[in-house]
């Protein structure tokens, strides 16, 4: 299996984020990369290798022309007004007040997002621009009918990130670049599959009235975890999209064995969806050592996913999001991609 990926993720490389009422160092960092990379290298998984340009109308394909816009000069407004450190928002325009584009950085940067656990850096958009080329590239892959699955090693993650919003550690949605082009390349259906621990709240915003794009998520319970206001098991599609969009949302402490039952029944329901193709939204913070995280599963576990993963007999991409267990993250992202390619 060919590996996509982009050194230039490195070039985001965020000071702190607001966790737990401090600031703190980010979890999501470059080092969680540099290991999926050794890992594949180590076991052999195939090629590595670096993503096409493909310029920013495939982005705009998902996301708002201003929000990308903005994304490419917020790094030089906040330097401008306020100095060459890290950016993180601060006020948010909740329901009761006004969506009105502010004029200033400050403004801008909540209008824009969800949280303050992400960082806009010096580096940050050269390494969304290649992390969001390496989703791309690889379902260009997908799409040809070159491969019939790939890896596109993601960093920073995406699907946190939505139409005109960032958070989550994510700016772009990879997963969601990557499956509107699949669908422009002439795929009439693909479904995508999260099984990152957090629910994938802005794949869910972007693709929520569509019919042609199935999506199914395994997360958290929102109630209970990040990002709290997306994810309950009710929310299954809105106008044409009605009946595709399935949340299957677990409680803290949840193991394999009602973790692989919820997996059971996605797989039957992309399977029922019958797609041309598969994004799959990998994130391995479902560890039971992960620091952020409150489910359970070893690193046994994770080929298994990609076993059954593989009897859906798709054309698969997978895309990786999270997973802050940095020491484990190569193993059970990889054990992921062992799974599909030895089942
Ligand atoms: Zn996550």
């Amino acid at each position: 299996m060919r590996t996509i990926y982009s050194p230039d993720h490195a070039r985001h490389h965020g000071q702190s984020e607001l966790i737990d009422g401090k600031l703190q160092p980010c979890f999501e960092k470059p080092e969680r990369a540099f290991l999926v990379k050794a890992r594949i290298e180590e076991r052999g998984i195939g090629p590595v290798e670096p993503p096409r340009s493909f310029g920013l109308e495939p982005l705009r394909r998902v996301h708002r022309p201003d929000f990308v816009a903005f994304l490419e000069t917020a790094w030089t407004e906040w330097t401008a007004q306020r100095g060459a450190y890290d950016a993180l928002p601060l006020v948010w325009p909740v329901p009761g007040m006004r969506r009105v584009l502010p004029e200033t950085i400050d403004g801008k940067l909540g209008y824009y997002s969800i949280d303050a656990g992400t960082p806009i850096t010096a580096g940050t958009w050269q390494a969304i621009r290649a992390s969001a080329d390496v989703a791309l590239t690889g379902a260009a892959l997908i799409a040809s009918g070159e491969e019939r699955a790939a890896f596109s090693l993601c960093r920073p993650p995406g699907h946190h990130a939505g139409s005109d919003f960032f958070g989550g550690y994510c700016y772009f949605n990879n997963a969601a670049v990557a499956a509107q082009h699949l669908r422009d390349a002439g795929a009439a259906r693909v479904a995508i599959l999260d099984v990152d621990y957090h629910h994938g709240n802005g794949t869910q915003e972007i693709f929520y009235d569509r019919a042609d794009v199935l999506l199914v998520n395994i997360h958290a319970d929102p109630r209970q975890e990040y990002p709290h206001f997306l994810g309950h098991a009710d929310e299954t599609g809105a106008g044409l999209g009605e009946g595709y969009n399935l949340n299957l949302p677990l409680r803290w402490g949840t193991g394999w064995p009602l973790w692989s039952e919820a997996l059971e029944t996605g797989c039957q329901k992309v399977a029922g969806f019958a797609p041309d193709a598969l994004v799959v939204s990998l994130g391995v913070d479902t560890f039971k050592d992960d620091p952020i995280s409150q489910f359970c599963l070893e690193s046994h576990h994770f080929p298994l996913i990609g076993q059954r993963i593989a009897r859906l007999g798709l054309p698969t991409l997978f895309v990786m999001e999270g997973g802050y267990a940095v020491a484990e993250i190569g193993v059970n992202a990889v054990g992921v991609l062992e799974g599909y390619l030895g089942g």
